[in-house]
């Protein structure tokens, strides 16, 4: 755990609430604090001093499971706990820690931005997915280290939250993706897990046939019916004994298939696993498509692929680790386009021209696209990119 020093400087204590500074993604505080709003005192509980603890969602307009548990467990330890959503400015100081959950790597200059600010008087603790590959970088920015990976002390804090995860980690380990280096490569299985509208596990198809029965059994006699098994299925490890198994499950609240193409060496895994799914509607196949992590022409292909075999591809844009901040910072362009369904993101227009990934930098070929199918993100990173 990254930390400065513990101090009880109070210059701004009490219940804050900061109103909304945009529609889309209002940075605020939810205080669950009751206490006084001046001369809070430290308190011995259970032998331990109570802290004021601020916890800040970093990746606001995001729903972070993280920082909710991480909540919930300080206030179980009998901590005083502030949360907020996105940069709390002013209102980030008069706590003994301040803890910051980054989901996205690009939400990470925000957590800086607060942890300089705050470094001098709070202790600060910083973690979440998106800081595990910026380890280097976050200790050469604030003097600080990151907590990498998964937090034992709340990682099954139970609670009510919208997503939760029946096991940790994945075997197959792609060469893009962070999750099983957080989470490691052998399943750890949570058979007390609490069900939620979200199941984030990372590969449900590759779990024992037991446990992934044992998921199903777990909602069916709960009363929370699953929306959406985000991170979804593997074409690897899926076969018809999967489908069998979950097809009536998630019919049942019209959940979507997930799974993904995200290099052209999954191909046949991915056109058989979709042809096992043909009864299934188009708009229940969700694939996810990596782009920028192969010549353009392939990502077009794939995501044609996916359309050609009755599903709906979900694009995502490999960024680089070096992506910058804003455009003061080093010139960003970014362009897109969206799917005739309207279901694949798009980034802003614009006119940015060629893309591939030497040294952190992206440009896009935009002649070879057919724009209405394909975004792209793309950076012109300077020099001096952030590592
Ligand atoms: S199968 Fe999915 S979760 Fe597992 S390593 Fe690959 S991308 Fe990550």
């Amino acid at each position: 755990m990254g930390t400065t020093r513990c101090t009880l400087w109070p210059p701004l204590r009490g219940r804050l609430v900061m109103e909304a500074a945009t529609e889309r993604d209002p940075p605020r505080l939810d205080s669950a604090f009751g206490g006084a709003p001046y001369g809070w005192q430290p308190s011995a509980t259970s032998g331990d001093v109570a802290l004021r603890v601020l916890v800040v969602n970093s990746s606001a307009g995001h729903y972070n499971l993280g920082a909710a548990k991480l909540a919930d467990w300080l206030k179980a330890v009998g901590h005083e706990v502030v949360t907020c959503r996105g940069d709390p400015g002013l209102f980030s100081f008069g706590y003994d820690i301040v803890a910051l959950s980054v989901i996205f790597s690009w939400h990470a200059p925000m957590a800086r931005d607060i942890a300089l600010r705050v470094r001098g008087t709070s202790e600060v603790w910083c973690g979440g997915p998106g800081m595990y590959a910026l380890q280097h970088w976050w200790t050469k920015e604030t003097g600080l280290k990151v907590h990498p990976g998964l937090d034992a002390r709340f990682d099954r804090q139970r609670g009510s939250y919208r997503m939760t995860f029946a096991a940790r980690g994945c075997p197959v380990a792609c060469s893009f993706c962070v999750a099983w280096l957080i989470e490691g490569r052998t399943f750890s299985l949570d058979w007390d897990f609490q069900p939620a509208p979200v199941l984030c596990d990372n590969n449900l198809s590759a779990l024992p046939v037991e446990f992934q029965e044992h998921i199903i059994n777990r909602y069916a006699t709960s009363l929370v019916t699953l929306k959406d098994a985000n991170s979804g299925f593997e074409p690897k490890s899926f076969d018809e004994g999967t489908y069998r198994r979950w097809e009536p499950f998630l019919a049942k609240s019209k959940a979507p298939w997930r799974f993904a193409f995200d290099e052209e060496g999954e191909r046949d895994e991915v056109v058989r696993m979709l042809q096992i799914l043909k009864p299934v509607p188009p708009y229940r196949k969700r694939v996810y498509c990596l782009i920028g992590n192969e010549p353009i022409e392939a990502c077009y292909d794939r995501l044609q692929t996916i359309i050609a075999n009755g599903g709906e591809p979900f694009c995502q844009a490999l960024r680089p680790r070096r992506w910058p901040r804003t455009s003061s910072d080093m010139p960003i362009a970014s362009c897109g386009a969206r799917h005739p369904s309207g279901n694949i993101q798009t980034g802003a227009a614009s006119d940015l021209r060629s893309l591939s990934s030497r040294q952190g930098r992206f440009t896009l070929e935009s002649d070879l696209l057919d724009r209405q199918l394909i975004v792209i993100y793309a950076a012109a990173a300077g020099p001096d990119s952030r590592s």
